[in-house]
This record gives C-alpha cells, structure tokens and sequence, in this order.
C-alpha cells in the first residue's frame, strides 16, 4: 500500500457500507456485518441458456445492498474486494479453462453518459488483472432497453433481441471468453450476450455475476 493511499485512508478512512464502522481498506465489511453477507455467500453454479455461469451471492438483502451502492453510489473501491471474491470462485469452478480474454455485458451509450461507467465493465476489468489476463470490449449495445425486471417473462424473451452487437467477429472467434455482468436473474441479458458472441465462433463462453437471484435458481437450472 503506498503512504499516500496510507495518508488518505488516515483522512478518509474506508468505512462499512451497512453500519458505518471503520474497515480496514481490505474488507468489504465490517465482522458483524461480513458474518450476515456470507450467510449469502458460496460460489453458485447455474445454466444460464446454455452457458455455464459462476455467481459468488445469492441475491440477499445485504447483497443487493451492496451492489446498490456499487451501481448508483460510486462506491467503487468495494469493486476490487468483490472482484477478488469473484476470482477465486471463477477459478475454482473454472479450473480448467484458460480464458484469452475477459469482456463485459456493455451499457448503451446514453446509459454510460448517464452514470459515468459501466460496474460491470470495471469489475471485468479488475477481475482481467487479477486472472492475469487481458480485458476487452467485444459488445456493444445498440438499443437502449426497458429494465429487465420491470417486464413480464413474454417482454423479457424479447425485450433484449437485438439489442446487443458484436464488434469485431475476428476477435472471438475460436476464443475462450469470460463474460462478467453484476446480476443474473433470468439469465436473459447474458443469455443474449452468449448468443450473440457465438455467431462469431468462439471457442468458449462462461459467465461471472456477483449474485444470482434466489427465484432463478431452482434444481433444474443448477448444473
Ligand atoms: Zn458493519
């Protein structure tokens, strides 16, 4: 850790996002509150429309807490330490595949603009670090699309259809591929990025959430 970061969180101190306790600079939570997140945690491995995908929550309370403040808070810094969490489990359950690269479910333009960056992109991007492998935008969203979770199942199917471009086909083509989004809950968003990926070939395509949501999960699903 470098004396100015040391100098700044001597100022700033990193803090619970669920109490407001002081946390050292590693955590994402203090003890108390870390005890009732992990009552959500385990790596949790799901079909996701065809496509193996790896989530390190189920979508609790607290996590859903957490990636709030991740998307609209600009805690950003809890970023590196779920990435880190979501690494482990990408390894673990993806022993061994070696992925060329890592991309991400992208926003459109007007969404980005609006926010001022894409969480799943930065958590790509530091999870790419981590694996020691690079990072690439493959996808590019062209139609700006109603909230998935506000949709009925039939909006849902076709909600995203076209949604979604691919911008260089010899990019992915006989790749091994990593696709990171924060959620899946029906799994139609990165089920869409799937499909679109492998029109250009790749190799292989896995996915990495943070949470999955407990009502997509049921046995079937689980593989
Ligand atoms: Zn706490």
């Amino acid at each position: 850790m470098s004396i100015f970061y040391k100098a700044l969180c001597l100022v700033f101190p990193e803090r619970c996002p669920y109490c407001g306790e002081i946390v050292d600079s590693e955590s994402i939570a203090c003890a108390d509150c870390q005890k009732k997140i992990d009552k959500y945690r385990q790596p949790i491995i799901r079909g996701t429309h065809g496509y193996r995908c790896v989530s390190s929550f189920f979508y609790g309370n607290r996590v859903r807490r957490m990636i709030l403040r991740i998307k609209y808070r600009d805690r950003i810094q809890f970023l590196s330490q779920v990435a880190k969490i979501m690494t482990k489990d990408i390894k673990a359950v993806y022993p061994d595949d070696e992925f060329d690269y890592v991309t991400s479910v992208p926003m459109h333009k007007k969404d980005f603009e609006h926010r001022g960056y894409n969480q799943a992109q930065l958590l790509a991007i530091e999870i790419a670090k981590l694996l020691n492998t690079p990072y690439e935008e493959t996808l590019v969203k062209v139609k700006r699309t109603k909230k998935q979770h506000k949709l009925s199942y039939k909006e849902r199917k076709t909600n995203l259809k076209g949604s979604f471009k691919c911008i260089d086909k010899e990019q992915i083509s006989g790749k091994n591929i990593l696709i990171i989004d924060d959620i899946v809950t029906s799994g139609e968003t990165l089920g869409e990025c799937c499909k679109v990926l492998s029109r250009s070939k790749p190799r292989l395509v896995c996915c990495a959430t943070i949470a999955t949501a407990h009502h997509a999960v049921n046995k079937r699903a689980i593989i």
